[in-house]
């Protein structure tokens, strides 16, 4: 029997019935729907209790364990009033995915009746077992236990499923000995230290009255949608999130005519749909718009604090995934999903500031003379060049790679980009003398009825992994399918540690009596002298800045992960993270341990995908087409007419490389004698890949030859251009 899931797929996507389109209702009505926010909180506690509780959600003060039973009393009126059942205590484990346990509000009394329960106790702590979570040999099975503790920061929300609504308490997971197991715990921590080094700097520049400190992130999100009926018909894309053969369409993205084009009618409605779930639950949904592939969209919300934004940005992701399949789509977040055109990364916008000095990587309109930016802009610069590979560390994954060191966006050499206008001050600083800022000046259009309206003091730099962007900067490598957590961790403490360093050299400067202005040049042209290597505002794809950036500023080319993950081992990143009290040396090494393991167990089954594909769906088209032509050339050399024999050679050896490879592919994955992770990780980059590459590369030549209608998978053509 033969089945050809291909064609049925194409049908059922002609026929699909679009959802219907609906008025989206007001946003007043939305926004926050599903959030226990500060002001129901306020309408439902005691006052000394709310106030309590927002000092230590505003002002990062110490919880007060007592008030928890009077909060979860209201927190479960409120949630069973929106119709939760249930209730889950929400973390993320080092897998970038989001976990949740489930726990009824079900309590069953003594004469067998029940109540709705909801203790202090339940709401600050909860047990999942967490041993099948990777925790790179942090805990053994037989010492499973896990606990989450409530992230008060994290306003708690209802989830609407078609099971129901599910009130979800937004958690950090620990193991039973005090070691963090999940992403939230070490971004709280470099939150802390950020903050405390901040505003260490701040008082020594003057200021008395000053707030927490806080990173603020505004994450812009790149996906794919493909049709669901495509996509299940491809093992690759459900396996692995992305294919692993494909010919390339004869239309790619070279004319440009998809990015910032009409978004399509289908697409609209999933993204107007997506956009309500968000604000239901308090994600600020900003900017939507379709990205340079075909089928590649963005959608970025408004930025937040830092931990706020991380926990918005998971569910983001959930909310995409989940609502592209109530649409028929299939959401892909892998960053190289389709191979030649675009890949979908995340752009992680950046900065840190309080509510009594503001944004403290605002420049003004006279940066030269802004000293406190100017401090702070430095310690990022130097915090950069002396953390640059750790940067790269933590956005190295398999599928990341594709991206990063290959020819794409952004290069895996980690450099800066300041603008011009910032980019001449901090130069006017390594000379030693700081006169004044080019102006940004006036965009005239010469067109009387066209407004006149101020430039922007610097261009952008589309190239750059690190960019500043006007009061922010833009950390452009993150994967798409990341968690954001990670990246603003390493930020947070690189800027943590370039503070304290300010600060010590600071208070050593103004203790012989220099004076403050005098001392902060200082210390600004010391930066300067030894760290502007990693200022670059040129071209970051072109071979040249390759080899300069290597050879004569000495920054690093981490070009796949087996390259970067090493460096979270290295001893002075070990006691960055410990002298900062983000991570201990144990839990770092469990964090190398993890995305190792991650990198290589997703290469096995990629490889494994590889030949069984080729063997099963590609080898079979390719010879039932070998041995139409065969018949062909037979039945006709009878009746005096000549078929191109050559054809059918081709195909025959196009079949037998590919074969070839496959058997090579296979025999290398049968090696598991590996000394170390990092050989294993060594062999996956430089052994295991390029031989999928070549099993790919045969198969889509054959793509190229055999009839259309025996070809197996969806094209690239029909997943990317039907819509
Ligand atoms: P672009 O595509 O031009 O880079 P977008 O408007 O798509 O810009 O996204 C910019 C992101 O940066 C938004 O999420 C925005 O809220 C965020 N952002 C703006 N200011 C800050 C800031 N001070 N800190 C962090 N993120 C910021
Ligand atoms: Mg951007």
């Amino acid at each position: 029997m033969s089945y050809d899931l291909r064609s049925q797929a194409i049908s059922q996507v002609i026929d699909r019935q679009p959802m219907p389109s609906k008025i989206p209702s007001r946003l007043e009505a939305l926004w926050t729907a599903d959030v226990f926010t500060l002001s129901k909180m306020q309408a439902s506690l005691p006052k000394d209790v709310f106030k309590s509780l927002k000092n230590t959600i505003q002002n990062g003060g110490k919880l007060d364990v007592s008030i928890a039973g009077i909060v979860a009393a209201a927190m479960k009126d409120w949630a069973i009033s929106k119709g939760a059942l249930y209730y889950a205590h929400v973390f993320y484990p080092l897998t970038n995915a989001t976990a949740e346990k489930h726990d009824g509000f079900i309590s069953v009394q003594s004469d067998g009746s029940v109540i709705s329960e909801f203790t202090g106790k339940v709401l600050v702590q909860g047990e999942p077992d967490g041993s099948s979570f990777p925790n790179g040999g942090l805990r053994s099975t037989f010492e499973a236990r896990g606990y989450t503790a409530w992230d008060v920061t994290s306003p708690a929300y209802v989830m609407e499923t078609d099971n129901g609504m599910t009130l979800c308490i937004p958690t950090v997971f620990i193991s039973w000995t005090g070691v963090a197991l999940d992403k939230k715990t070490p971004l709280l921590r470099s939150n802390a230290a950020m903050n405390k080094a901040a505003t260490r700097v701040l008082k020594l520049l003057g200021h008395t009255d000053i707030a927490t400190v806080n990173s603020s992130c505004g994450p812009e999100q790149e996906y794919f949608l493909v049709d669901a009926h495509f996509a299940h018909s491809r093992p690759d894309l459900l396996l692995t999130g992305r294919t692993l053969f494909g010919k390339p369409a004869a239309k790619g993205q070279q004319f440009d005519d998809h990015y910032f084009g009409a978004i399509p009618e289908r697409v609209q409605v999933f993204m107007q749909d997506v956009e309500e779930k968000m604000y239901r639950l308090g994600i600020p949904a900003k900017t939507r718009h379709n990205e340079v592939a075909p089928g590649q969209f963005e959608i970025a919300p408004f930025f937040e604090a830092a931990n706020v934004a991380s926990d918005h940005q998971q569910l983001t992701m959930t909310i995409l995934k989940c609502t592209a399949k109530k649409h028929g789509f299939v959401c892909l977040l892998h960053e190289k999903p389709f191979a030649g055109i675009n890949g979908s990364g995340k752009h992680v916008n950046w900065s840190v500031g309080n509510a009594t000095q503001g944004n403290l990587l605002d420049p003004g309109n006279t940066p030269h003379e802004n000293m406190q930016f100017l401090l702070f802009c430095g310690a990022v610069i130097r915090g950069v060049h002396k953390y640059g590979p750790l940067l790269r560390a933590v956005v190295a994954t398999a599928s990341n790679d594709h991206r990063l060191g290959a020819n794409e966006a952004p290069p895996a050499i980690i450099s800066m980009y300041l603008g011009t206008q910032l980019e001449d001050v901090f130069q006017q600083i390594a000379t030693g003398e700081i006169k004044d800022s080019i102006p940004g000046g006036m965009m005239n259009l010469g067109v009387d009825t066209l407004p006149v309206f101020p430039k922007d003091p610097g261009d952008r730099n589309r190239t750059s992994p690190f960019a500043f962007t006007g009061n922010r900067f833009e950390f452009r490598a993150v994967g798409s399918g990341q968690s954001v957590s990670g990246p603003l961790v390493a930020m947070n403490t690189i800027l943590a540690d370039s503070l304290t360093w300010v600060a010590d050299k600071l208070e050593g400067e103004l203790a012989k009596g220099t004076e403050l202005i005098t001392a902060v040049r200082t210390i600004l042209k010391e930066i300067m002298e030894k760290h502007s290597a990693v200022i670059f505002g040129g071209d970051g794809y072109c071979e040249e800045w390759h080899k300069m950036a290597v050879e004569e500023r000495g920054l690093l080319n981490l070009r796949t992960s087996a390259d970067a993950l090493p460096v979270i081992k290295e001893k002075h990143i070990e006691e960055l993270f410990d002298k900062l009290g983000v991570l201990t040396p144990v839990e770092l090494e469990s964090r190398f341990d993890v995305y190792s393991e991650q990198y290589i167990k997703t290469i096995e089954v990629e490889a494994k995908l590889v030949i069984s594909m080729a063997k099963t769906m590609i080898y079979p088209a390719a010879v039932r087409y070998l041995s139409e032509l065969s018949n062909a050339i037979a039945s006709v050399t009878g009746i005096g007419l000549s078929l191109d024999k050559e054809i059918a050679s081709k195909v025959a050896a196009l079949i037998q490389s590919m074969m070839d490879m496959v058997s090579k592919l296979s025999a290398a994955m049968d090696k598991h004698d590996f000394a170390t992770i990092e050989e294993h990780m060594q062999y996956f980059a430089q052994t295991i890949r390029p031989l999928m590459d070549k099993v790919r590369e045969y198969a889509d030549a054959l793509e190229g030859e055999v009839a259309d209608d025996l070809w197996p998978l969806p094209t690239y053509q029909e997943m990317l251009f039907i819509k």
